[in-house]
């Protein structure tokens, strides 16, 4: 199946050949042809599913982009959880927007920035991504108006819960307008999310895209025994003996993670940190330069894992174990996407080792664990 037979103008099928989109994922199948007739949606999919642009193409063949658009009123919002995830779906929609017949402005929100270059840029944006404490910033100065919406996106609904936002989500929901089109994505159906659909969605199109148990099957998982005082040395050796390039290292604090960068970086291997206590700008551009490869070794913790959605992301490695099993799949699933394989190395500590076996057990996969004592780190 490709995706002429699902509605999409002739300008978005272009531009669709031209960002290699040969066939539709599963999820786009399902969401394009329900969205372009307006209908409600309700999608439980994963980051990797294709869940961006399945709700990006109708959006954006739908928008009547000659419509003269009151100062300031947006015409479509769309609601994430994270900064990142605000820059990465904003350029979905600037990539796809850039080839309409008409000029369409999008823009993507957050916090953590200066507030005045945001206000500044409001005008004449139709398409706006926001994290929602930044919005509802922006919203009290009438920066923005949101009385106009035709269609309200939720994207990774449940993580939008999971960090607190359920007061401001409901805020924002009470500044809407009653009639407009609702589109409601998440990972999992919590009683939250299930809260919010009953609220939210009229009569969706509901489509579960089931997590490919192949997902995990796609990556060569392997954990090495090793003493904490050798896990620096191990990295390194691993990283150069086989010449590891895009390399995603999770640690457990910010601290930590500087630390690891720059021993890295001192042993002449490419690495940089990015957490919480970085500003966005250096955030946003290390993991710029990460995706393209410029920088070899990116070292982070938990919270900014999301926000990384590489394709082809071959190595990931717990330097540090995360607490839940829950996290070691989610860092995990960050590699052997799109049916490309990836490699997670796990480091597991004489403390770790009970931890790990619950790990596993969660997970019901066992992992091979292999003695790295007799490694010669020597010189690493
Ligand atoms: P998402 O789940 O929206 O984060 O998308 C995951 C990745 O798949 C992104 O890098 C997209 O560019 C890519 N992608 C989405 N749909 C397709 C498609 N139909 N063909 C090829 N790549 C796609």
């Amino acid at each position: 199946m490709s995706f002429t037979s699902l509605g999409l103008s002739a300008s978005l099928l272009k531009t669709l050949a031209n960002e290699n989109y040969s066939a539709p994922y599963p999820i786009q199948k399902e969401a394009i042809p329900a969205i372009l007739k307006k209908k409600d949606f309700l999608g439980i999919a994963k980051t990797g599913s294709g869940k961006t642009a399945s709700y990006v193409l109708p959006i954006l063949n739908n928008i009547k982009s000659n419509e003269t658009l009151k100062n300031r009123h947006i015409k479509v919002l769309v609601l994430v959880p994270t900064r990142e995830l605000a820059s990465q779906v904003e350029l979905v929609f600037r990539t796809f927007a850039s080839a309409l017949p008409d000029k369409v402005k999008t823009m993507a929100i957050f916090g953590g920035v200066s507030i005045n270059p945001q206000m500044m840029a409001m005008n004449g944006v139709s398409i706006l991504v926001a994290t929602p404490g930044r919005l509802i910033e922006l919203t009290e100065s009438n920066a923005v108006h949101l009385s106009d919406i035709d269609t309200l996106v939720l994207d990774e609904a449940d993580k939008m819960l999971n960090l607190g936002f359920k007061e401001e989500m409901q805020r924002i929901f009470s500044l809407l307008p009653k009639k407009r089109q609702n589109l409601l994505f998440s990972a999992t159906l919590s009683d939250d999310v299930e809260n919010i659909k009953q609220v939210l969605l009229n009569n969706p199109t509901i489509v579960k895209i089931e997590s490919k148990e192949s997902d995990e099957e796609l990556i060569d998982q392997i954990a090495y025994a090793v003493e904490e005082s050798r896990k620096g040395p191990l990295l390194r050796y691993l990283i150069k003996k086989d010449n590891l390039q895009q390399v995603l290292v999770f640690v457990s604090s910010a601290f930590k993670a500087d630390q690891v960068a720059i021993k890295l970086a001192r042993n002449g291997i490419h690495a940089v940190s990015i957490h919480g206590k970085k500003s966005m700008n250096s955030r946003s551009e290390s993991l710029r330069r990460f995706k393209t490869a410029k920088i070899r070794v990116l070292v982070t913790t938990d919270l900014l894992a999301r926000g990384i959605d590489i394709e082809f992301l071959p190595y990931v490695i717990n330097y540090e174990l995360p607490r839940s099993p829950k996290d070691y799949v989610h860092r995990i699933g960050r590699t052997g996407r799109a049916e490309s394989p990836g490699e997670a190395i796990s480091f597991v500590t004489p403390d770790d080792e009970h931890h790990f076996n619950i790990i596993q057990k969660k997970m019901k996969k066992e992992v091979n664990l292999i003695d790295s004592s007799s490694f010669d780190l020597q010189g690493y």
